[in-house]
């Protein structure tokens, strides 16, 4: 099964992200890991990523999607896969599905992990003390969460297409693995 898995800074996504993987057997693919791993290692991907990084903006289309389109390109093709991360954009996810589709294959669906703002701006705060990062004001936080949800174009990309399921992301851990599981349907425990 093809899985992506939105949500703001703070919900939890990657976590859930995770978990969900290996229960399945799935591939995890997060472009912000990929491409700390560029920045650590210095790449030329990594020098142009950094900076926006730095700054908490979005790094530019072409440089994620050919990243990601090599990742892509790198998989089983008997294995299934949860984006963790991308697409960011319309023009990512775009690019997506055209990759997909020379495959003949295609999303199967997108979970949506969602919190009320001040929610997360609370949690972000809550990492950033701990991070000993003092100059994460509140108002910086929500600049960085405006800028990191998903927008709204790519959300109605897949609730146009009907793989959209919405998950509340303020229970505890498992409460919302489970919500996500059941939002996959039966048809993650059969597939690979
Ligand atoms: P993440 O770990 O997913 O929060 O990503 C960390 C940072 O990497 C983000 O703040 C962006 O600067 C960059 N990034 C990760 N994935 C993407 C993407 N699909 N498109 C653009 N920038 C991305």
């Amino acid at each position: 099964m093809y899985v992506i898995f939105f949500g703001p800074p703070g919900v939890g996504k990657g976590t859930q992200a995770l978990v969900i993987a290996e229960r399945y057997g799935w591939a995890h693919i997060s472009t912000g890991d990929m491409l700390r791993a560029h920045v650590k290692d210095g790449t030329a991907l990594g020098v142009k990523a950094k900076s926006f990084m730095d700054q908490g903006l979005l790094v530019p289309d072409d440089l994620v999607i050919d990243m990601f389109l090599d990742r892509l390109g790198r998989l089983r093709a008997d294995q299934g896969f949860v984006l963790d991360g991308f697409p960011r954009t319309l023009v990512q996810a775009l690019a997506l599905d055209t990759a997909l589709a020379s495959h003949g294959k295609a999303i199967d669906l997108a979970v949506n992990i969602t919190a009320p703002d001040d929610v997360l701006v609370e949690r972000m705060m809550g990492r950033a003390a701990e991070s000993g990062r003092s100059d994460d004001t509140p108002e910086a936080i929500r600049t960085r969460l405006e800028v990191q949800k998903p927008p709204a174009e790519l959300l109605d990309h897949y609730r146009a297409a009907g793989k959209l399921r919405d998950v509340d992301g303020q229970p505890d851990v498992e409460t919302v693995t489970s919500a996500i599981i059941s939002a996959l349907g039966v048809s993650a425990a059969s597939t690979s």
